[in-house]
């Protein structure tokens, strides 16, 4: 009960490394809650006990995150907040207009910082906290066709890497978990657009995804999760400002 007494916010909870955080979190003793748009899936989730609560909320509105952290902070004040609600939209970049650029900034970016903006007060108030923001390992280098995706999640590594600066005195620690392609709903949405677009078989289509990591398979969403919970420990205050990346030895 590495977790016991402590309260997670895990955005994007109700489906794929979300959920997997969430259940992970929750295992090992910490109350959790889940955020996200899709109430049938968090609902889902909470039944199947892989949470304790859930909200409805779009990571990218300001307001309404403040809002709904505040009211979960209510019952517990929040020790851990994992920054996961992510999307991705495939394209060439002529091909990828500015709106995409920021609509794929507004969750993947912003929505952490919405986060981060609304748990950390109270954290800094106690002395303790956690910050995770689940980027990519596309947060590290480029990929052709997801150049959005690739940008948003470079400046979300970018902001831990400063937020972990900012906080360093102050008992908060501040990471990114970075997995390469992993086995959720994203990866399936992947594998549709290149059988539709190439004529591909669903075989042909995994091997294209995967063949970028080493170990020569999709990242199993627990993986993720136990490098969350890694850092969200009491073994790990010193940790802080880092990229974990999950991702076979792809670099
Ligand atoms: P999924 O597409 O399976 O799930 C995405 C989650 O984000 C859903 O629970 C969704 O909830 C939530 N979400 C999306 N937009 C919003 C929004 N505007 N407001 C609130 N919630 C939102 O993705 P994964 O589980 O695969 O990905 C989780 C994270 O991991 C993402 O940040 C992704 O970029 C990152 N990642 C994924 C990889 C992969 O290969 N799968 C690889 C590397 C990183 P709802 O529908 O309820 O809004």
């Amino acid at each position: 009960m590495l977790l016991a007494g402590r309260h997670a916010v895990v955005t994007g909870g109700g489906r794929g490394i979300g959920r997997a955080i969430a259940a992970t979190l929750r295992r090992h003793g910490a109350r959790v809650a889940i955020i996200g748009r899709d109430e049938a899936a968090l609902a889902s989730a909470c039944e199947a006990g892989d949470a304790d609560a859930y909200a409805i909320c779009d990571v990218g509105d300001e307001a309404a995150m403040a809002a709904t952290v505040s009211r979960l902070a209510e019952t517990q004040p929040i020790d851990i907040a994992i920054a996961n609600a992510g999307a991705v939209e495939t394209g060439p970049f002529l091909r990828s207009p500015a709106e995409r650029f920021r609509r794929l900034s507004e969750i993947n970016l912003i929505g952490t910082v919405n986060l981060f903006h609304a748990a950390l007060p109270g954290m800094i108030e106690r002395g303790d906290g956690r910050l995770i923001a689940i980027a990519s390992t596309a947060g590290h280098r480029g990929y052709p066709y997801v150049s959005a995706y690739v940008a948003a999640k470079h400046a979300v590594v970018g902001l831990v890497k400063s937020l972990a600066l900012e906080t360093a005195r102050s008992g908060v620690t501040v990471n990114a978990v970075c997995p390469g392609y992993a086995d959720t709903e994203m990866v399936a949405g992947g594998i549709d657009t290149i059988v539709a677009k190439t004529g591909a078989t669903r075989e042909q289509a995994l091997a294209e995804m995967v063949k970028a990591n080493p170990q020569g398979r999709l990242i199993a969403p627990g993986e993720v999760a136990a490098s969350v919970l890694y850092l969200c420990g009491p073994g790990s205050g010193s940790v802080t400002g880092q990229s974990l990346l999950i991702n076979g030895g792809e670099f």
